[in-house]
């Protein structure tokens, strides 16, 4: 059994990362700069913002947060967005979610300049994925490409089970699993909270992916021998501590490869951000190395 780990890929991609941002300097003369809007004082959106800012320090990469009060309206903060779109030393731009619920969240992402939408959030990104020609792939899915792709973790051919079906986690994953290339060409089934029979949908996966958000949902009994399991969620129990939707210790007992939570995925989230925030910039000004 191989515990899939995340953590120390992230700093090898990092470092990969790191010398390709250097080497975009000398080129072009800049440094990608990521711009972060953060809405209102939610805790854990400012730990997440701020990963984000350690991780671009550690690449080269300069970042700039936007700390807006949560009173904002959505036109304002649209207002905000278009002045990014439009300044040309930003090549990446990133709304942190949650928004508060004044704030009209599809408007506001849709607002992000495409080629500037290091989240892929934006429709045209959506769309470009679906259709197998992807400008920028959304972080956590494309974390998990790697990562399989990184461990050997064949695809082609397989039977995935994605459990969830966000637009940030689930269906991404599922469209880039079924593009004809490498880390993709699977057989894929999404399951959801309707899903009848999950348990045995899920028994059937040569790859299970749990993308929940409910601690340790995933267990013994829903999984086939020998099955590769992702774990997406991250979840804080009461006593602090953070678990995933995988049943983690009776689980690894049965599994081929397993993600643990923490050290699995959430590594790779930011590290794959950073990495579209590079490209976004070598789009700006058309550098193709
Ligand atoms: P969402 O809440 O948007 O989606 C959860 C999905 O799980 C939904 O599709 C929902 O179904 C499905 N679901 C909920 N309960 C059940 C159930 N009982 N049976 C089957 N399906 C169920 O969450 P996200 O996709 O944003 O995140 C999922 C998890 O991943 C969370 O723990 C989150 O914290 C974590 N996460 C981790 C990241 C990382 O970097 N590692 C990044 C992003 C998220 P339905 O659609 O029917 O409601």
């Amino acid at each position: 059994m191989t515990i899939l780990d995340g953590k120390s890929l992230a700093v090898e991609i990092r470092r990969e990362i790191g010398e390709s941002v250097e080497q975009f300097r000398i080129r072009c003369g800049i440094s990608p700069v990521l711009a972060a809007i953060i809405v209102g004082g939610d805790p854990a959106s400012r730990i997440y913002v701020s990963n984000k800012e350690k991780g671009c320090k550690e690449v080269g990469i300069e970042s700039r947060i936007l700390q807006l009060d949560d009173s904002i309206t959505t036109d304002e903060l649209i207002s905000k967005i278009s002045e990014l779109n439009n300044d040309p030393r930003v090549h990446g731009i990133l709304v942190q979610r949650p928004l508060p619920n004044s704030c009209n969240e599809k408007s506001i992402l849709d607002a992000i300049d495409p080629r500037k939408d290091v989240d892929a959030f934006h429709p045209e990104n959506v769309g470009l994925i679906s259709q197998g020609r992807p400008r920028f792939l959304p972080c956590t899915p494309y974390g998990v490409q790697e990562l399989m792709l990184r461990n050997g973790i064949e695809t082609d051919g397989k039977h995935v089970v994605i459990v969830g079906r966000s637009d940030i986690v689930g269906k991404p994953m599922a469209l880039m699993l079924l593009q004809r290339c490498v880390g993709g060409n699977a057989t894929v089934t999404i399951a959801h909270s309707r899903t009848k029979n999950l348990a045995e949908i899920t028994s059937r996966a040569d790859i299970l992916i749990a993308a929940i958000g409910s601690p340790r949902f995933v267990t013994l009994e829903m999984v086939k021998r020998g099955a590769v399991v992702i774990d997406v969620g991250i979840n804080r129990l009461l006593d602090g501590k953070i678990c995933g939707d995988v049943d983690f210790d009776k689980v690894k007992e049965i599994a081929n490869a397993i993600t643990p939570v923490p050290g699995g995925v959430g590594p790779l989230t930011v590290t794959m951000l950073l990495l579209n925030t590079l490209t976004a910039a070598k789009l700006a000004v058309g550098d193709d190395k």
